[in-house]
């Protein structure tokens, strides 16, 4: 069966540049994901069933993870990960300032208390002394979040948590490909997450996500909880009656033929986004206004993949409007630090309190970039920031 004959979409089009999209890669990948997901139509198992179970041996494979166990998505996972580490009400866990909002709210979901710290300017990422300031008694866990292109210092963290006695539970969902010193990110800790949201890195169609441990013991209550609070194997638990109060957090194996197909693809992509990100930074450097581009510290324990291509830039949101009135797509990650968002107002901080989140809030953009992205539209894009920046100089 062959895909509906799609148009290429604009990405191709000189007109206009969208901030995402998978059009081409789908109809490449079309035939290998058509065939994953006929064998879910022939097995009848089309939740936490076959499929699911496929691919999380192939992430066992590609992360070196013991376990890697599906769920529905990363926020889901986040919330597991805590539940199943024994964080909940009276626990306090740090969570940097500038970061996805997910990070913040898996821990209220969970039933503790998100005690934020600051990032380190360069790589956004949870800065260690903020980290160790922050520390309470009730401090249970710390969040480190590996954002855009690089992965949190895990040496500087991890000696703070050990000298506490604090678990390390990693918001990796950003960050597949990602190692220090070899380790898979999600890994140097208890345990880690993945999102499988379409502009991942590793995209469904749909949503998706997954933990990551090399703990047994955790991995089995993480089993539980994804699906009712039962335990065994997929296909086997139904008449069992569950010891602990689990959700519903299945991953669905059409998600995973999906992914299973593109995993296939996972380290062409990275080295596509890699040359995407040379040729934006060469298209950029020594632009006025810019006042950063990607900066990969800590390279010799860490890898970069570029998730997203992030710049600093000086007047910002004219910035957006201008590449928007010329049919290019950006994102502002994250237009608000967590401490100041509404959601959290009852934590009682105020502006001043991040400073070098707040920084990051009000400059931050994420230019068009995935790996259908052509050469020519990248260009484009730096093309017209140049335009807008050098102006009116
Ligand atoms: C995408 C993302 C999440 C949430 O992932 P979902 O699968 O969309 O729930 C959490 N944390 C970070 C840092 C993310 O980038």
């Amino acid at each position: 069966m062959t895909p509906p004959r799609r148009s290429r979409g604009p990405v191709n089009e000189p007109a206009s540049v969208p901030f995402f999209s998978q059009a081409a890669s789908f109809e490449e990948q079309w035939p290998e994901i058509f065939r994953h997901v006929s064998e879910v139509f022939d097995s009848g198992q089309f939740s936490n069933g076959g499929k699911v179970a496929e691919f999380e041996d192939a992430m066992c494979a590609y992360t070196g993870a013991r376990h890697a166990i599906g769920v529905s998505n990363a926020t889901d996972a986040l919330t597991l990960l805590l539940r199943g580490s024994g964080i909940g009400p009276g626990d306090d866990v740090v969570v940097p300032a500038f970061t996805f909002v997910a990070s913040g709210t898996s821990v209220v979901l969970a039933g503790a208390r998100p005690v934020f710290a600051d990032i380190d300017p360069v790589s956004y990422a949870l800065d260690p002394d903020s980290f160790e300031r922050a520390i309470t008694p009730a401090t249970r866990a710390v969040m480190p979040v590996h954002l855009f292109s690089q992965m949190a210092d895990m040496d500087a963290l991890g000696k703070i948590a050990d000298r506490h006695g604090i678990t390390v539970l990693e918001d990796s969902a950003e960050a597949i490909g990602m190692r220090w010193n070899g380790v898979h990110a999600g890994l140097l800790g208890a345990g880690g997450v993945l999102s499988f949201f379409p502009a991942k890195t590793l995209g469904a169609l749909g949503d998706g996500g997954m933990l990551l441990t090399d703990d047994d013991e955790l991995a089995e209550r993480l089993r539980a909880l994804r699906n009712h609070g039962r335990s065994g194997t997929p296909g086997t638990e139904t008449g069992r009656d569950p010891l602990t109060v689990g959700g519903n957090s299945k991953m669905d194996d059409i998600q995973a033929s999906v992914l299973l197909a593109k995993l296939a693809g996972l380290d062409g992509d990275i080295a596509r986004r890699a040359e995407l990100a040379e040729r934006f930074t060469e298209g950029l450097t020594g632009v006025p206004g810019i006042l950063a581009l990607p900066t990969i510290v800590r390279a010799d324990s860490s890898n970069p993949v570029y998730y997203v291509y992030l710049i600093e830039v000086e007047r910002r949101d004219e910035l957006v409007a201008y590449l928007a009135a010329r049919g290019i797509g950006t994102e502002t990650y994250y237009p608000t630090p967590l401490h100041l968002q509404p959601c959290f107002a009852s934590l009682g901080h105020r502006p001043g309190d991040f400073p070098v989140a707040e920084a990051a809030s009000a400059r931050t953009l994420g230019l068009p970039f995935y790996p259908d992205l052509v050469p020519s539209a990248v260009d484009r894009t730096c093309a017209a920031i140049r335009e807008f920046l050098e102006g009116d100089r």
